[in-house]
């Protein structure tokens, strides 16, 4: 059971006092009692009763007194809001009014009945718990809204007046809180007072709510409001809630700044670092950027034989020295000790020559801890937007490259991603990998493609063309994995082989009567290394074939790549006898006045002139002038990539000695060409 309500009864009637106090001790209540006010209110302050009966008229201080004493927090805050039930003369109207007035909950007139005064009492004390109840959760409440920095607003919209809820100032921790709308948007900066005035006149078009963070300052602070409304339920009123949402928001951006930025060099991680670039480069378009990967070499011995803190001291000196050389790249910590880098170039050329100068002295001693130490690094870099459109694409490429220059070993440093498209969708490392094993399993094989005189209308020549079974992959095509072999140096070994190789398929073909020249593509890492015409003499000779017999083709590219060096070797191979062709001619940008100057025997127009020949113009005048050149030069001019009868029918009106291509015959494997090559011998027997 709970323990008995404590109640007190004040009046000076003592037959009075005892009448009542009997009545509701019979009914469970603990009573006191009280003859006079001041007895009263020491009562008060020692029980806190539950309620009050008082008596209005007692001869030194009246009931009226005590209630007001009471309600004044005479006896304490705890018995404000108590229950005061005051006892009148029944025909005492004036009595009654000043009973409320003066803060009783209710009154009882005399006589007393017994019965209705216990119900009234009862009633009473049930009030008074509800509204301590609600009393209760009003604090509660604002003590949420308080830790919540939460408050409630209303504007009306025709007296433009604005009103806050209680505790709004406490909550946003200032003085004053502007008073209407006006006031409002004078707190508020430009940006934010745009939104927030269009915000209150669509909410006074349409009735919709509003939902917005505005900047506002308070005082001399700057604090970020939430408003949200309701949609107007009203006519001209917007009710709506606020929260300051200033703590949030700069946790947030505390948060997101570190979740965003490397903690040790204070540089953007990853994914800030893709997220600047992809935005730079959508609004770069014409530009060209380069992307390059710095990955700072044995950083782990020097963590081993100085301690992980000089270690990160040194990526820290490091990451400043880098930023200091590029102030104006983007530049993030991609990994412990990778960094990357993005910048905008003027054009394709500039950009590799423009990183070499800035990256390359980064590498040198760096003093910690008194010791100098020697720092040094390979890089990678590729190219937006020949090596990929966005930021992923031209990361992974620049990985790439960084992977191959640290592989390639030796003092390569940096190393560009040339060719992107040879390393979409595979994993070129493991890739790689296969490679180096695949000259040792007899995985290469040569097709050879068959090229037309139109003079003679005979097949005058093959080129050989490289292929490679993968053990799972199945046959890979060389755009595949010639870069591959060119990064990684392999071609070297590998391009010797299809000398080799291609000179044994002519020794076999010859024997069967079989005539051609044969087409070999040398690389132009083969340039590099020395002894690169002796070893193709040699597999020549070596099967008893004269150089006449071969047309080594190399790039535009690769012959400007070090013309001085080129032209040397070039010189060595004429004079040799090997006849010299310029592959893929016209899609360099090479200077043709230069180039010509080489001891060259044929030109062959690359395929993509030859793809729109019947259709444009353009490409028809261009494929003319080249023609027209090689010929005035006493050159031998191959039409490559001829599809159909058109494209032939054109380049014959054009007098292009040869022709090569799907429409006369697709690369084959030797049984293939050979049979290919013999009927053409039959028929021509038989004419
Ligand atoms: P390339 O030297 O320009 O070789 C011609 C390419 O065009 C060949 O592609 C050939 O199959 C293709 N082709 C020929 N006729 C047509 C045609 O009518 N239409 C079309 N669409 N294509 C045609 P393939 O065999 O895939 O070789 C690609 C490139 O790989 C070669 O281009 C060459 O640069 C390189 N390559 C191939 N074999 C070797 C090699 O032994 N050594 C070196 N260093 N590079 C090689
Ligand atoms: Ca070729
Ligand atoms: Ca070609």
């Amino acid at each position: 059971m709970a323990p008995a309500e404590t109640l007190l009864v004040i009046d000076d009637d003592p037959t009075l006092r005892l009448l009542v106090s009997s009545g509701l001790k019979k009914r469970g209540y603990h009573v006191v009692q009280a003859a006079g006010v001041e007895h009263a209110l020491a009562l008060m302050v020692q029980h806190s009763p539950a309620l009050v009966l008082v008596d209005v008229n007692m001869p030194e201080r009246n009931g009226f007194e005590f209630v007001q004493a009471v309600r004044n927090g005479e006896t304490g805050s705890r018995n404000r809001d108590k229950p005061l039930l005051m006892l009148t003369g029944s025909d005492d109207v004036a009595s009654i009014d000043q009973a409320f007035s003066s803060g009783a909950t209710d009154f009882i007139t005399k006589p007393i009945n017994l019965a209705l005064l216990a119900e009234r009492v009862k009633y009473a004390l049930r009030g008074a718990a509800r509204e301590q109840a609600l009393r209760e959760t009003q604090i509660e409440q604002a003590s949420a809204c308080r830790l919540a920095h939460l408050g409630f607003w209303q504007w009306d919209e025709q007296s433009d007046t604005l009103s806050w809820s209680e505790g709004a100032t406490e909550v946003l921790r200032c003085e004053t809180l502007p008073e209407s709308g006006q006031a409002l948007l004078s707190l508020v900066g430009q940006t934010d007072r745009l939104r927030l005035e269009a915000a209150l006149v669509s909410a006074q078009r349409s009735g919709e709510g509003i939902n917005l963070e505005v900047t506002l300052t308070l005082g001399n602070e700057e604090r970020i409001l939430r408003l949200q409304s309701a949609a107007k339920t009203e006519e001209h009123k917007l009710i709506g809630a606020f929260q300051d949402v200033t703590a949030l928001r700069a946790f947030e951006d505390k948060a997101l700044y570190l979740a965003e930025h490397d903690e040790l060099t204070d540089l953007p991680k990853r994914r800030l670092f893709l997220n600047l670039l992809n935005e730079r480069l959508s609004s770069a378009k014409q530009q060209v950027w380069s992307v390059s990967v710095i990955d700072v070499n044995r950083l782990h011995r020097i963590n081993d034989a100085m301690g992980i803190q000089a270690g990160d001291q040194l990526l820290v000196m490091f990451a400043q020295c880098l930023k200091q050389s590029v102030p104006d790249a983007l530049v993030c910590r991609l990994e412990a000790d990778t960094f990357a880098v993005a910048m905008p170039h003027l054009d394709e050329r500039d950009a590799p020559v423009f990183c070499r100068d800035k990256f390359l002295p980064l590498a040198g001693t760096y003093c910690l801890k008194g010791e100098e130490i020697f720092v040094d690094f390979t890089a990678g870099v590729s190219l937006f937007p020949s090596n990929g459109h966005s930021g992923d694409e031209l990361l992974r490429s620049a990985l790439l490259a960084q992977r191959f220059c640290r592989q390639q070993g030796g003092n390569q440093t940096l190393l560009l991603y040339e060719s992107a498209h040879a390393f979409e969708n595979v994993d070129a490392l493991s890739l790689e990998n296969d490679l180096r094993k695949a000259l040792d399993n007899n995985e290469f094989f040569l097709v050879y493609q068959p090229q037309q005189s139109l003079v003679s209308r005979r097949y005058v020549g093959v080129e050989a063309l490289l292929r490679w079974r993968h053990p799972t992959r199945g046959v890979i095509s060389p755009a595949d994995f010639i870069p591959l072999l060119e990064e990684s140096g392999l071609i070297i070994d590998v391009g010797d082989w299809v000398a080799k190789e291609a000179s044994r398929q002519l020794a076999q073909w010859k024997q069967q009567g079989i005539q051609v020249v044969m087409g070999i593509n040398i690389s132009a890492r083969q340039f590099e290394v020395a002894g690169l015409a002796e070893h193709i003499a040699r597999h020549a000779a070596s099967y008893g074939h004269k150089p006449q017999e071969f047309e080594l083709e190399i790039t535009e590219s690769t012959a400007m790549r070090n013309p001085q060096a080129t032209l040397a070797i070039l010189h060595k191979l004429k004079g040799m006898g090997f006849r010299l062709a310029i592959d893929d001619f016209g899609t360099g940008h090479s200077s043709y006045e230069y180039l010509l100057r080489f001891p060259l025997d044929t030109l062959k127009i690359d395929r993509s002139f030859i793809v729109e020949i019947a259709q444009s113009r353009q490409n028809r005048a261009i494929v003319r002038s080249l023609t027209a050149l090689s010929q005035g030069l006493g050159l031998k001019t191959i039409a490559e990539g001829v599809e159909d009868q058109r494209q032939l029918d054109y380049l014959d009106a054009l007098d292009v000695d040869e022709v090569q291509g799907f429409l006369l015959a697709r690369p084959m494997e030797p049984a293939a060409c050979q049979a290919f090559l013999q009927q053409q011998l039959v028929s021509v027997t038989a004419s």
